[in-house]
């Protein structure tokens, strides 16, 4: 698998495009909003060959969500989230105009996907991890043997997804760190959704709000 980051919109969030040697590819996280931004992920999908088969969002945070009208337009792909996410995603009519996004374009979710699914694309896939707490309806997708997880906004490097949002819990937050990315090997990448990549071992180690983990 190859991961292509993009960094989007005001808030510096991290659009990911994953794919291999098939050349299909899922979009996660399309925080495209100038149409620079929307030029720049278009350009890396024709420059790359990629059929985009999957759209999906990690949690549906206003940052995360506002490319999500033009890959599902411009790629004929449905939205794919977590159920107890729809209540964030249609909160964004709202979020939007308060954070001064007024071009905004809402969209619907057409899928949903929850723990022990599998999103496939060419010859790969990924697990879902259900990671609730920065948001009510999050997800990870992990692949153990690639040794890599797209984390949204749970884990970051020496951090924490905020949890003062509505469905934000610190209990659940920790609960999700805890229980299901700290029981992945230390070896796997972490993909935050804001800032650099980290991984499982350094996050154990270091990770301020996690304590230090001991195996
Ligand atoms: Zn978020
Ligand atoms: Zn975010």
């Amino acid at each position: 698998m190859t991961i292509k980051q993009f960094v989007f919109n005001a808030f510096s969030e991290n659009t990911y495009v994953v794919y291999d040697d098939t050349k299909e590819c899922i979009i996660i996280d399309p925080g495209c909003y100038e149409s620079s931004e929307k030029a720049e992920l278009k350009k890396f999908i024709v420059d790359n060959n990629l059929t985009v088969t999957s759209l999906i969002n990690t949690h549906c945070h206003i940052d995360h969500v506002l490319g999500n009208n033009f890959v599902k337009n411009e790629y004929g792909v449905g939205l794919t989230i977590h159920k107890l996410d729809i209540e964030t995603l249609k909160a964004n009519d709202v979020v939007a105009s308060v954070y001064g996004f007024q071009a905004y374009e809402a969209s619907e979710a057409d899928f949903f996907i929850d723990e022990s699914d599998q999103v496939k694309f060419g010859n790969s896939y990924f697990d879902v991890l259900f990671v609730p707490g920065h948001a009510k309806g999050h997800i990870a997708l992990v692949n153990e043997h690639e040794k890599i997880c797209i984390g949204g906004d749970v884990l970051f490097q020496q951090s924490i997804g905020r949890t003062d949002l509505p469905g934000g819990d610190f209990d659940t937050l920790m609960d999700s760190i805890k229980n299901k990315f700290f029981e992945l090997p230390d070896d796997v990448t972490v993909y935050c959704g804001h800032g650099p990549s980290t991984n499982i071992g350094y996050e154990k180690q270091n990770n301020p709000f996690c304590g230090v983990v001991s195996n």
